[in-house]
């Protein structure tokens, strides 16, 4: 039905019109008034306007030209009714308010109602091309739709990822024929089993949660999952993306997604992290069984289901590690491999890996493969209870050598290795490998560290001459007993580093394998002089190590024993030969000796007895010094009493053209702090040796001399002298400047020494000078007394050196 919008203030007018247009059968709308009217167009469609030209309000043309104004009703035809104004004017203004008609009352009804009627059938037929159109626009639409709907699947076929598009709700309407073949699955079973079920059983919950939530906020998806792929009974991983679609409204009405296969970089992402995590434990640990039951851990469950390391040990593998998820498999497989040890010819498993050092890879285990491995029934049945489905082991190599082999099981898993996982786990029994090679390592490192400590601290000379006979090694004590020092050695031939080594070398005896090697003592040249080395080598892969050890003082004891027999021997014998003589003289019947010769013998007896007294007592004395037994007594003694009393007991035995004079500087308390007897005994050697080594007479003074911490005491005499390069040798034991005596003064160089050391110990100090051009000076330093004084305690000292 259309509308016919009536409009006029009177009512009676409507009412005629009514009557008038009654039969056209339309839908006749009534408005009293211009502002009615143009409500009523608001809210209906109107195909033609019956409008009254004299209203209150808006008039009749005022009307017109506002429904004219408005887009959507401009073009209802209108038809102006009047009963007055007939004038042109008037007429020419309806029409241009956009009247199509102009009708004066009264009117013939039949005219009315057929422009009215054609009005009407215009409206009609534009309506229906308005709707034909719209159908047309619509099909267009459809078939654009369809295109382009065609060319997505056609796109989504030929892409090598699963392609699927899905309703608002989440409900799959398309997935492309490669994800149908990687489920082996039609469309329409996936969409009624539903695709939660190729999905992998541990990553549901995951992907249900976020797909939900795409669904309920219309915002992009994306998840990581595995899917099952039939042909091989595998998961892979994907990366699952989808996009909404969405019409001119802004309403979802699509998803589109793709599935990406990802496993590849999922799993080498995953091993790289494993691998990582592999380092971190394998390098915190430096002992291997650590180490090897760390790797075993790691692998349960991200690699296997069951892990074990054995180790090669005495020639047999032992089992060092057993990780399983469920304790109580650990037991059995333990009972198991208790049982059941390996065979070491087994030509499959941990016993051929080991001997092979190849890895070996069952990606099934089946039936008959379970039967070969089984030794009986009963071992048949323990296996098929671990339920093993696939199984890799791999050889554990550290330098160059199989030393164990990593077994890894998958069972509850079901999981399958493959050549990737076998990659993985040789990569870890590699790092495992690497990390057992650097606690190795690491502990030869530190036991090295420890011989070098060995090295640096041992008393003999080592060092290490490699076979191009460069010197690599030279240690501390080296360096002490030679004064070379070690950079100036080590890396240098040894030929050019080492004074006279070409001479020598060849002499030092070498010993093949370590052990005791005889060991030569000879010569060499050193800065410090020349010092005798007992030295050995022994020979090994990388050159020769030597030791040597610095016997010169040892030689130079040796060679002291030997002056000592030959020293004291001639000593003792002088006056045993007086005393001897004497006595044989005196002892004769057939000789009548005079008076004073009588005297003159048993006086000849008693000084040589007293000088052979004199110097047991000197050996004995030096002994004692030797050994540290002699006791000290310091006190406070007055060295001018003590001095006179020395030259006093001196004069006594004087030669004819000697004289020995005592000089104080002044007549000062001059206090020392000694042991009196020892200071007496070396003032007294010092006179005596003066006049004895003034066979040509002189002239000997004492002088004391006080110092603020000393007493000095000097004894000058005008005899043979003292090189200048002998003396600080005077003062060593059995020491003589004339051993062979060609003066003929006799003596056991003991005279000094034991000088030197009783001075020693007492804090003072003993020297020589030349005196002027003839003789010499011995000066002689004893700390001066002050109160209260220690008694100074024996100590042990084993060898004394100036
Ligand atoms: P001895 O006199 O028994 O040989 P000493 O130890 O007293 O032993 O002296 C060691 C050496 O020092 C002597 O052999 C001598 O050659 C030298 N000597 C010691 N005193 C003097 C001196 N006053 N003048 C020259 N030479 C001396």
């Amino acid at each position: 039905m259309t509308n016919i919008l009536l409009v006029d203030d009177r009512p009676e007018n409507l009412l005629a019109l009514e009557g008038i247009l009654g039969p056209l059968d339309q839908n006749l709308l009534y408005a009293h008034s211009g502002e009615d009217a143009l409500r009523e167009l608001l809210l209906h469609d109107v195909a033609v306007i019956l409008l009254d030209v004299q209203m209150p309000g808006l008039d009749g043309f005022e009307t017109a030209a506002l429904i004219k104004q408005r887009e959507r009703t401009r073009h209802i035809p209108i038809i102006f009714v009047t009963a007055i104004s007939k004038d042109e004017q008037h007429v020419f203004r309806g029409y241009s308010a956009g009247a199509v008609d102009y009708v004066f009352k009264p009117f013939n009804p039949e005219v009315m109602r057929s422009k009215v009627a054609v009005f009407i059938e215009l409206h009609e037929k534009t309506e229906q091309l308005r709707q034909q159109a719209e159908l047309i626009k619509e099909q267009e639409l459809a078939e654009l739709r369809r295109e382009s709907e065609e060319r997505y699947r056609f796109l989504a076929e030929a892409q090598p990822d699963q392609i699927w598009t899905a309703m608002p709700n989440g409900q799959l309407d398309y997935v492309n024929q490669r994800a149908l073949d990687y489920f082996a699955a039609s469309f329409a079973e996936l969409v009624e089993t539903g695709w939660t079920q190729v999905l992998h059983p541990d990553d549901l919950p995951r992907t249900i949660e976020r797909w939900q939530q795409a669904i309920d906020t219309g915002q992009p998806y994306e998840n990581e999952a595995r899917l099952h792929r039939a042909a091989d009974d595998s998961y892979r991983w994907h990366l699952t993306r989808a996009v909404p679609m969405r019409n001119r409204q802004g309403e979802l009405v699509k998803w589109f997604g793709s599935n990406t296969d990802m496993h590849d970089q999922k799993r080498a992402e995953e091993s790289q992290r494993f691998l990582l995590e592999a380092g971190a434990t394998l390098g915190s640990s430096l002992d291997y069984r650590t180490t090897l039951a760390a790797v075993a851990k790691m692998m349960v469950p991200r690699i296997a289901d069951w892990a074990r390391v054995d180790i090669l040990e005495d020639g047999k593998l032992r089992t060092l590690a057993v990780e399983h998820v469920d304790q109580g498999k650990v037991e059995l497989a333990l009972d198991l491999s208790r049982r059941y040890p390996e065979d070491p010819d087994a030509a499959q498993g941990p016993p051929h890996v080991l001997r092979t050092g190849e890895s070996e890879l069952a990606t099934e285990i089946d039936e008959e493969r379970l039967a070969q491995l089984a030794v009986d029934d009963l071992h048949l049945g323990l296996v098929r209870e671990l339920g093993f489905q696939s199984y890799m082991c791999v050889p554990l190599v550290a330098r160059g050598r199989v030393l164990g082999v990593i077994s890894l099981v998958s069972a509850e898993s079901g999981r399958r290795y493959g050549p990737d996982d076998l990659a993985l786990a040789e990569e870890v029994a590699r790092r495992a490998g690497t990390a057992i090679e650097n606690a190795q390592l690491y502990r030869e490192v530190e036991e090295r560290a420890q011989a070098a400590q060995v090295l640096a601290t041992v008393a003999d000379g080592v060092f290490l001459v490699d076979r191009e006979g460069v010197v690599r090694l030279w240690n501390e004590a080296a360096e002490a007993i030679t004064g070379l020092r070690s950079d100036d050695v080590v890396g240098r031939n040894a030929e050019e580093a080492l004074p006279g080594w070409d001479h020598l070398a060849a002499r030092v005896p070498v010993a093949g394998a370590p052990g005791p090697a005889a060991s030569e003592t000879m010569p060499f040249e050193l800065a410090s002089g020349e010092r005798w080395l007992s030295i050995s080598g022994v020979g090994f892969d990388e050159g020769t190590v030597y030791a040597f050890r610095d016997l010169t003082e040892e030689r130079g004891l040796e060679e002291l024993r030997q002056d000592l027999v030959a020293t004291v021997s001639h000593e003792l014998r002088t006056p045993l030969a007086a005393i001897y003589g004497s006595a044989l003289t005196l002892a004769r019947d057939d000789l009548e000796l005079e008076e004073a010769m009588h005297r003159r013998l048993l006086q000849v007896i008693v000084e040589e007895s007293a000088r052979l007294a004199e110097i047991v007592n000197d050996l004995l004395l030096a002994s004692q010094l030797d050994s540290g037994r002699l006791d000290v007594h310091v006190e406070r003694c007055d060295a001018r009493e003590l001095t006179e009393r020395v030259v006093e007991a001196a004069r006594t035995h004087l030669p004819d053209n000697v004289t020995v004079e005592l000089e104080a500087a002044s007549d000062d308390l001059l206090a020392v702090a000694a042991d009196e007897g020892q200071l007496r005994q070396v003032l007294g050697n010092l006179i005596d040796n003066a006049i004895k080594y003034s066979p040509d007479g002189g002239d000997i003074r004492v002088r004391l001399e006080p110092g603020e911490q000393y007493v000095r005491f000097a004894i000058f005499d005008e005899g043979l002298g003292v090189p200048k390069g002998e003396q600080s040798r005077i003062f060593e034991k059995f020491y003589r400047l004339d051993p062979d005596m060609t003066r003929g003064i006799g003596g056991t160089g003991l005279g000094l020494y034991i000088s030197r050391e009783l001075v020693r110990r007492v804090e003072g100090r003993i020297w020589v000078e030349p005196n002027g051009g003839r003789g010499s000076v011995f000066y002689v330093e004893i700390p001066a007394a002050s109160e209260p004084l220690r008694v100074r305690k024996p100590r042990n000292k084993a060898r004394a050196s100036v």
